[in-house]
């Protein structure tokens, strides 16, 4: 069997879940969108069952994947609805939902309510990419309250820059948030993760930590005591001696300056690893640190073994987890923890604990 698989470490979801809301205080919805960050939805969801005071997803049929799976947590659906017809949906499934337009209190106030609705309402406060302008937040709270459809109404609002830790914009946003909702009652809903870890002015009634839960942290300068829970992984299936000056793998970018040792794995981009990383990009063999060389293609990636003597054929070569942080990698490629876990797949999951 191609030894290609991501482990999943249950227990360390759960401890970042409390770790999470302990820093945060109140309640907090653990968000699994996208698959739970690749990590898995349904398995992550049940393995916080125990514990999460709810769920979120973006979308409606990420929810109710959920509620088939025979989670009956709430679940908000942070996009919303798209149509009437969704709202049906939400009702029946008794799911919460973010109303972060007008066409969508338009939606609450057509749609015959069979049961009462539990609304997120979203206030821009300066990210400017979804939510009612902070003026018209009590306008829009007041439709969705004599719509006579809506049960409770909590307050959000999200984050641009909360992964700086010295940029004012989240002050600023802060303040624009109590400022609209002054006048407001209900819960209030702030922080993602970065602002659960770095921004203590932040800590409402609900934190909504997502990237944290899957211990990849989004303030890495602080030692926050995350555990990460994937483990990308694979092994060496073969291995090759190259001569000084011979080029490695496509486009050649990798030219051996000594004998070299390579080790072939069977991992590539169409597993989600990222095909953009440069040589001397870090790996971990048997335990050991050495680096990629080569660029990665579909299904394999070379390693250098030449230091790493003891490692060879069926040597476990760790892509990213306990030993090489996924966001070492992410920044290797240019990007995010969050975009490489997303597009984990092809390989086997296995879970633990
Ligand atoms: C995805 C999302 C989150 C979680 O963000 P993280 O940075 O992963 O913690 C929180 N709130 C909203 C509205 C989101 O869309």
């Amino acid at each position: 069997m191609r030894p290609a698989r991501a482990l999943i470490d249950l227990h360390a979801l759960r401890h970042n879940y409390l770790l999470a809301r302990a820093r945060h205080g109140g309640r907090a919805l653990a968000v699994i969108k996208a698959n739970a960050y690749g990590h898995g939805a349904i398995a992550c969801a049940k393995a916080l069952s125990g514990v999460a005071d709810g769920f979120a997803v973006a979308f409606l049929d990420e929810a109710l994947s959920l509620r088939a799976a025979g989670i009956q947590h709430p679940i908000l659906l942070l996009e919303g609805v798209f149509d009437t017809d969704e709202l049906d949906a939400v009702m029946r499934e008794q799911l919460w939902i973010v109303v972060h337009h007008a066409a969508q209190i338009d939606m609450v106030e057509r749609t015959p309510a069979s049961q009462p609705l539990h609304v997120w309402l979203k206030i821009n406060t300066g990210m400017n990419r979804a939510g009612f302008l902070p003026e018209q937040a009590p306008a829009a709270w007041q439709r969705l309250h004599d719509s006579g459809r809506v049960a409770s109404c909590t307050l959000m609002t999200h984050f641009a820059r909360a992964d700086e830790p010295d940029v004012l914009s989240t002050t600023d946003q802060i303040a624009v948030f109590d400022d609209a909702t002054r006048h407001l009652p209900g819960p209030r809903s702030l922080a993602n993760s970065s602002a659960v870890l770095g921004w203590q002015a932040a800590h409402r009634d609900w934190a909504r930590p997502g990237i944290l839960l899957y211990g990849a942290d989004p303030l890495p300068a602080a030692d926050n005591g995350l555990r990460p829970v994937m483990t990308l992984q694979s092994q060496v299936m073969a291995v090759r001696d190259i001569p000084a000056g011979a080029a490695l793998g496509y486009g050649g970018r990798f030219v051996a300056e000594r004998a070299t040792r390579v080790g072939l794995v069977a991992m590539g981009y169409a597993d989600g690893y990222p095909r953009t990383v440069p040589d001397g990009t870090p790996v971990a063999v048997d335990g050991h640190p050495t680096c990629l060389i080569g660029r990665v293609s579909m299904d394999m990636l070379t390693i250098d073994l030449t230091d790493v003597p003891g490692c060879g054929i069926g040597s476990t070569v760790e892509l990213w987890g306990a030993q090489v942080p996924v966001n070492r990698i992410a920044s290797a490629a240019g990007t995010i923890a969050y975009e490489l876990l997303c597009n984990v797949k092809r390989v086997r999951f296995e879970y633990q604990g």
